[in-house]
């Protein structure tokens, strides 16, 4: 069902979740762009500016390394000065209240840790771009360290332990998964009556599954963007309008 009015989604929304046990909220960079990090395919978005650079060229070229830390700290203003948003303050709300055991979410701008849900109840699938790892041993490195040795020539650098590329700690096309945090969005999933997707194109995979196998799990799903989605005909409320907007009666001070 699609809603014809605003008014009439937030009542329908406020009604299924008062309704469910257990709400699992999904998120994409639409929750966050009105906190100023830009999404990647609305217009002006990442994608409008700058093509992605897949994990093989990452791995194989210095050239693809140097330009994607250039690009990291070319968003450093954007990411640093970023505060949760409205949406992130509504979801961390349902957390807070026990309706939630916290979110799965696509975004990797650490803003649901920012709004009060635990660290370990954020489950992120493409990982955070908050701090860099090694690929080869996995130390984690923190960005100002990462900035001091590539400011000066804007060289990537390699671990000083082993070698190895460091990458921010994100997820890049052609880049496996992670395990682990994919096997917990599953079992989040699986435990979700309501589940709600926000702000995402959903056409990234295999993120995009999950809305899909909670459905299929016989929860009740919403969707919430402005745009239309392809899962817009399975969902049994789509709201289009607005994130902040629609989430912020949610927000309990
Ligand atoms: P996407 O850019 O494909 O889709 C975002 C969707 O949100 C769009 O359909 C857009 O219409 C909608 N939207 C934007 N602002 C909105 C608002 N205020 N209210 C309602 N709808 C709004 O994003 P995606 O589906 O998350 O997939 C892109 C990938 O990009 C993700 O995997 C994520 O890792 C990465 N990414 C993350 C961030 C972030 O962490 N904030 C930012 C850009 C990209």
């Amino acid at each position: 069902m699609i809603a014809s009015d605003l008014e009439t989604a937030v009542t329908r929304l406020r009604e299924l979740i008062d309704a469910a046990k257990v709400v699992v909220p999904f998120t994409g960079a639409g929750i966050s762009t009105e906190c100023g990090i830009p999404d990647f395919r609305s217009p002006g978005g990442i994608w409008t500016k700058n093509r992605p650079i897949p994990f093989d060229e990452f791995l194989s070229s210095q050239e693809a390394r140097n330009e994607a830390w250039r690009r990291r700290f070319a968003m450093e203003e954007h990411f640093a000065a970023a505060r949760p948003g409205r949406g992130h303050l509504a979801l961390a709300s349902l957390y807070k209240a026990g309706k939630s055991p916290g979110v799965v979410t696509q975004n990797i701008d650490n803003l649901h840790q920012g709004s009060g849900i635990a660290p370990a109840h954020v489950i992120e699938l493409h990982g955070n771009n908050t701090y860099a790892v090694c690929l080869a041993c996995a130390k984690r490195y923190e960005l100002s360290w990462v900035k001091e040795q590539f400011a000066p020539r804007g060289q990537a650098p390699d671990c000083p332990d082993c070698g190895g590329h460091i990458k921010s700690a994100t997820v890049s096309f052609g880049q496996s998964m992670p395990e682990h945090a994919m096997r917990r969005a599953e079992e989040m999933t699986l435990s979700s009556d309501l589940f709600v997707t926000v702000g995402s194109s959903l056409v990234v995979w295999p993120a995009a599954g999950f809305p899909l196998m909670a459905k299929r799990n016989g929860a009740n799903l919403v969707i919430i963007n402005r745009e239309a989605t392809e899962f817009d005909g399975i969902a049994d409320l789509v709201v289009r309008g607005d994130i902040g907007t629609v989430l912020s009666p949610l927000i309990v001070h």
